[in-house]
Order: C-alpha cells, then sequence, then structure tokens
C-alpha cells in the first residue's frame, strides 16, 4: 500500500517528496531558457493526451512528476524565463516561493483574527511597513482610520472598492437612486475595471470611458473627465467612482492624480488609484512623484505579483476610510462569534473582501521584505529600468524603426516606421503585426502588442526576475533580424 495513502501527511514523505519537487524546480529555473518562450502547443494537446478516466490506484510522485515534464511543460509558457517580455512580467522569487510554501504548510483559514492571529496581524503590519516604504499619506494608516489589505488580484479591489463607494453614496441619495449612478475611467483604463462595474450590476450605459489622444500621451485629462461629468449631472445622473491609472497597460503612461483628485472630490466620488505595475517603481525615490496627489484618493492599489517579487497573487490595496469598505462588505453569523471581534480591538479580513475565507497572504510578502530589503528592491526596479533604457537606445538608433510613446518605467512600446514601407498606416499595422509574430514563433523570446490612436505597437517590457542585458540585447538582435528579412522581400 502506498503510504501517501495511509497518512496524506505523513512527515517523512512530505520530506523526501517534497525534495523531489524543489529540485525539479531547480533543475527547471536552471533549463528554463531550453524551453520555447511561449508555449507552442495546438489547442487540445493535453485533453488529447491525459486519459479519460482518473487512476483507480495511487501513483508514486515518480511517475506523477515525469508526465509534469512531458505533458505539461510543454504546454507552459514561461513566464518565469529571462527572455518573456510580454504584458508585464509577473517577478517571482525564491523568498516569495518559500513564504507561499510556508502558507501552504500551515493551511490555516484566516477569516477573523481569532481564526489565526498571526494571519491577520502579520499582513496589518505588512502593509503598514509598504505604506511606508511608498511613502502614501498617512490618512492610508490604520492609525487614521484607513488601512491596508491584500487581496488576490486589481479586480478584487476595484470590487471592493466600488461596492463601498456605492453603499455610502446610496446611504446618502436613497437606494432608489442606484441606476443613476455613473463611474468613470479613460479608454486606457484595464478592462478589469469593466468587468467589475459589470459583476456589481452597474448599467453598462452608466460606465463612462473618457478618451484619451496621442497628443496627451493617452493621460486622463482632468478637463475632459470635468465636461463628462457636468453633462451627466445635467443629465439627473449621480456620478460615483473615478479610477485613475499610474501606470496604464497599454503605455504605462501615468494619470495626473492631484488634478484629478480635486475634480472628482468636488462632485463627492470615490477616486481608486489603480497602479498595478508601475506602483512597485514608486519604492525609488526617483519615481515616487508619480503618486503626488495621491492624497486626494479614497483608494489605492499595486499588484506586488507583478513586479515586486512576489508570486501570483498579490494585490496590496488600501484605502482612507475603513469603516466605508467593512460595513459594505460585513456579514456575521454565529457560527463566528467571538470575543476578539466583540471587543472591537481587532481587524478581520473577511469584510475587507469579497470571499469568507482567505489565505495566509502575507507571508510571503513579509519574506520579501525581509529578504531583499528596501535597497535589494530597489536595486532590481532600478536594473529593469536600465535596461529597459538600453533597449529603448537601441531602438531610437535604428533609423528604421520608431518609440511611439515616451517610456516611464521599464516598457518600450516600439514600430517599424510607416516611412521604410509605403507611408502607409494600415500597411504599417500588417507589416508590424507580421513582425511580431514572426518573431514571437522563433520561441526565443515573447514579446506582445497594443493598440493605441489606431497604430499597432509592440510592447517590449522588461520585468522577469531572471532578465539581464545579454537577454536584452539578443531579443533587439532578433527583432533587427527579422525586420531586414521582411523588408528585403518587400522590395
Ligand atoms: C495588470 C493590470 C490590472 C489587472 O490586474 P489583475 O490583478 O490581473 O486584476 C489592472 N490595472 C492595471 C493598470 C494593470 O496593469
Amino acid at each position: 500500500m502506498n503510504p501517501n495513502t495511509m497518512n496524506p501527511l505523513d512527515p517523512e514523505e512530505f520530506r523526501k517528496n517534497g525534495h523531489m519537487v524543489i529540485d525539479f524546480l531547480a533543475d527547471y529555473y536552471q533549463s528554463i531558457q531550453n524551453f520555447p518562450v511561449r508555449s507552442q502547443v495546438k489547442p487540445g494537446f493535453l485533453l488529447e493526451t491525459l486519459p479519460d478516466s482518473f487512476p483507480l490506484h495511487p501513483e508514486p510522485l515518480e511517475t506523477i512528476m515525469n508526465d509534469v515534464q512531458t505533458d505539461i511543460i510543454p504546454g507552459i509558457t514561461h513566464w518565469q524565463s529571462p527572455n518573456f517580455f510580454a504584458y508585464f512580467a509577473s517577478s517571482g522569487s525564491t523568498a516569495s516561493f518559500l513564504g507561499e510554501m510556508l502558507t501552504n504548510g500551515f493551511n490555516v483559514v484566516g477569516f477573523n483574527w481569532e481564526s489565526s492571529p498571526a494571519a491577520t496581524e502579520l499582513e496589518m503590519v505588512v502593509m503598514e511597513w509598504l505604506l511606508k516604504l511608498l511613502q502614501l499619506p498617512p490618512c492610508f494608516s490604520f492609525a487614521n482610520g484607513g488601512g491596508g489589505v491584500l487581496h488576490g488580484t486589481t479586480c478584487e479591489a476595484f470590487i471592493c472598492t466600488m461596492h463601498a463607494a456605492r453603499e455610502k453614496i446610496l446611504d446618502q441619495i436613497g437606494r432608489q437612486n442606484a441606476s443613476k449612478l455613473v463611474v468613470y475611467c479613460s479608454d486606457q483604463t484595464h478592462f478589469s475595471f469593466q468587468k467589475s462595474a459589470k459583476i456589481l450590476g452597474i448599467n453598462p450605459n452608466n460606465i463612462r470611458e473618457v478618451p484619451t489622444s496621442k497628443s496627451s500621451n493617452f493621460q486622463l485629462l482632468p478637463q475632459s473627465l470635468e465636461d463628462m461629468i457636468k453633462e451627466d449631472i445635467e443629465a439627473g445622473f449621480v456620478p460615483m467612482y473615478l479610477c485613475a491609472t499610474v501606470g496604464t497597460t497599454s503605455t504605462t503612461t501615468v494619470d495626473p492624480l492631484g488634478p484629478l483628485c480635486e475634480v472628482a472630490n468636488a462632485y463627492n466620488m470615490w477616486v481608486h488609484v489603480d497602479a498595478a505595475y508601475a506602483g512597485s517603481a514608486c519604492i525609488c525615490p526617483e519615481f515616487r512623484h508619480f503618486l503626488n496627489g495621491v492624497e486626494g484618493a479614497s483608494s489605492f492599489s499595486f499588484n506586488a505579483h507583478k513586479w515586486l517579487l512576489t508570486n501570483l497573487a498579490c494585490c496590496c490595496l488600501w484605502v482612507k476610510d475603513r469603516l466605508a469598505l467593512t460595513s459594505s462588505l460585513s456579514t456575521n453569523s454565529v457560527l463566528l462569534r467571538n470575543k476578539a471581534t466583540e471587543s472591537g480591538e481587532v481587524v478581520d479580513y473577511k469584510d475587507w473582501q469579497i470571499t469568507l475565507s482567505r489565505r495566509f497572504q502575507s507571508l510571503k510578502l513579509w519574506m520579501v521584505l525581509r529578504t531583499h530589503g528596501a535597497t535589494g528592491l530597489r536595486e532590481m526596479i532600478r536594473k529593469h529600468v536600465k535596461l529597459a533604457k538600453e533597449f529603448q537606445r537601441l531602438v531610437a538608433m535604428d533609423a528604421r524603426f520608431e518609440i511611439l510613446v515616451p517610456r516611464y518605467f521599464s516598457v518600450v512600446c516600439f514600430r517599424v516606421s510607416p516611412s521604410v514601407i509605403n507611408d502607409d498606416e494600415g500597411d504599417a499595422n500588417e507589416f508590424n503585426k507580421k513582425l511580431l509574430q514572426s518573431v514571437n514563433a522563433t520561441g526565443r523570446v515573447y514579446m506582445t502588442q497594443t493598440i493605441v490612436g489606431g497604430i499597432f505597437v509592440i510592447r517590449f517590457a522588461v520585468g522577469a526576475t531572471l532578465t539581464e542585458e545579454k537577454h536584452v540585447l539578443k531579443a533587439w538582435k532578433l527583432v533587427c533580424d527579422h525586420a531586414t528579412s521582411m523588408l528585403c522581400k518587400l522590395n
């Protein structure tokens, strides 16, 4: 009989098999460059390979790990590869990985303080540490009626803060006016904003997308926002929520927080600042100015899993008025009744999020902050920014290419210029699309695209933990070689 079946948590079995998986992953990281960065499999590849039915009898770990190697790995897009330049990276680290192991090992369900006091208090400590590291204004601190919480993703942060905003305003204007509530974002805001509004049942016709333009770098302009708000009020709507972005997904542009908050606050709206990617950069003094004005916002979030060496998923959210959040999300049951909660002295994080059950999330972030310290994390950010600058310099030196929007952080948006094709924007879009496909098909790098102002742009995003200068140089050479050969065929 398989010992796993006798005791699924046998300590010696755990030790032996745990080491086997760690060794497997160490080998994986060592050889990660041998795999095509973007998985090359066809739809159905795994559905056709794996047996239709489950195993009747226990199988040894060795057999299962062999299948991971042969069946699973080909279907993996290697986000931890140093040649991964797509989307925004998911920067993992050993420290975070080990923190996740502890989380899994303890496997507690920390819905309220009593269910695992350390899970709650470590999260509070880590959120206060991060608040200081980012130099967020004290109004977001627990000491001043605010506070921080870890969510999985930004989408959850949107949903919870939008819900709090709606409850707050409906208390003032009456529930019968719910259909008049309007939320605002720009045409550059991440699509998870729309998803969140949909989930909350906001009428799709009441989601305003303020248009942006290339001439103002795709920033959300306060004047455009105010014009739209005024129009809405005149038509009988009630403005409720604004999302401003620091580091938009498409081009990493930064909305002017101060002036936007000023407009929104004049109309009694909740402002959420979404800094999912670029928030991490703001731990460096030279980038912190991008958060200037955040004191006017009601809430702020960033994803430590994007650029702060923390494994997925880890969205850090702060609110100014924690009562607005908890009163809109709290529910109670006899089952959970306890002295600590009744004393009012503790935080019960179940009231800060969508779900009731929650993981001991803060361990990995705590491990990352302690293992790397502020200096180590700043060094990592600066290294990535420097690599992106180097890539930008190479693009700028080659007259066939052009940079479409200014680089703020570690993303370069570029394309082959229409002037070396036939001066036709449509053909340039087609050409650049094919160029990107051809580069990605090699499996040696992975980049993605965006379309801004009708222009197809290749997005080169540095941020994978293992990326070094040589990977950036190789990536540029690959782009150049493919562009050269495609241009030759044109003429
Ligand atoms: C990635 C990103 C998001 C979405 O984050 P999730 O955690 O996947 O929900 C939201 N906003 C911006 C600006 C992003 O870059």
